[in-house]
């Protein structure tokens, strides 16, 4: 036990050191944002709050996803969508993501099933982790680059398996949140074990919620307009994480009873509402940062880290 408790170690010192001093990797001068979209629709958000989701379609899948790529094309956004691979198995879903990727974006994996990954057996962890890349492979031809783990549960067996599996990044850390077995979390793209870098999500401490769309709708603009301020001036690579919900139709009401469902699926904002306040949000990170792709923030973290270890 002592033994593999020690192997759980996965950030090595000499990789981390001085990453607080590197210079923020933009062309423009201004630092670097990312943004993300994580693909969880109605039945996976209504299947992890133990509700019976009993409609044969998912609207939130099927109104976001149209509605994201539309708002993405008018900023020129070359965006990053994390999937759920099993949602493969539903035909809509699976040629919505075909679109995505006609689309010239990025195409991550969040897993196999939505399953939290702290406290997998090997087995599961592999299918979840492997699992998931191999199924969006034979799906879309292209092997994914990234992996969001379900509700950023990770640990250091689980950040072991990503980089078996292949990946070139993660991003399912925040700083000043611990990570069971790794010692340090990278405050900016870094690596985090043997060649994976970890795309850090940003810290919201002190806020008092994370920092995503998703809180900015239910909590106002004032809320992110506050915490992009604070990340801009921390000069960290920011990720702007979307989730579906953010830029969906609201359900009609057959399909959501009570306030819980309808504020999970912020189903008590309207549609055109929430896109205004999507607009708004990129418009606000576009002025701030410079937009760029996931990979290329990846690509400049890891030849950074080479430089510095050469
Ligand atoms: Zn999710």
């Amino acid at each position: 036990m002592n033994a593999t408790t020690r192997g759980e170690q996965v950030v090595g010192e000499s990789a981390e050191r001085g990453s607080a001093d590197r210079p923020a990797d933009s062309s423009d001068g201004r630092v670097p944002a990312v943004v993300h979209l994580d693909l969880d629709g109605a039945r996976h958000i209504f299947r992890l709050r133990g509700w019976p989701w009993r409609a044969e379609t998912d609207p939130v899948f099927e109104t976001g996803v149209p509605r994201a790529l539309d708002m993405f094309d008018a900023f020129s956004i070359r965006a990053t969508f994390f999937l759920i691979a099993e949602d493969l198995d539903d035909p809509p879903k699976a040629a919505l993501v075909r679109e995505i990727a006609r689309r010239g974006h990025e195409i991550g994996s969040h897993s196999l099933t939505h399953s939290p990954l702290r406290g997998l057996s090997a087995d599961q962890l592999e299918r979840e982790v492997a699992g998931s890349r191999d199924r969006i492979h034979q799906e879309l031809g292209t092997m994914p680059a990234g992996f969001r783990a379900p509700f950023f549960s990770i640990d250091a067996p689980a950040v072991r398996a990503v980089a078996r599996a292949g990946y070139a990044y993660d991003t399912s850390m925040m700083p000043g949140r611990a990570v069971p077995g790794v010692r340090r979390v990278p405050d900016r793209p870094g690596p985090v074990h043997e060649d994976l870098i970890e795309v850090p999500l940003p810290a919201f401490r002190p806020l008092p919620y994370p920092f995503h769309p998703s809180y900015s709708l239910v909590l106002g603009v004032r809320y992110f307009d506050w915490g992009l301020a604070r990340f801009a001036r921390a000069g960290a690579p920011l990720v702007l994480l979307f989730h579906l919900i953010d830029f969906a139709e609201p359900l009609p009401s057959s399909m959501v009873g009570g306030w819980k469902q309808r504020l999970f699926t912020l189903s008590h904002i309207g549609g055109q509402r929430k896109l205004d306040a999507c607009r708004r949000m990129l418009d606000r990170v576009r002025r701030s940062f410079s937009i760029t792709q996931t990979t290329r923030v990846v690509d400049s973290a890891r030849s950074q880290h080479r430089e510095t270890s050469a």
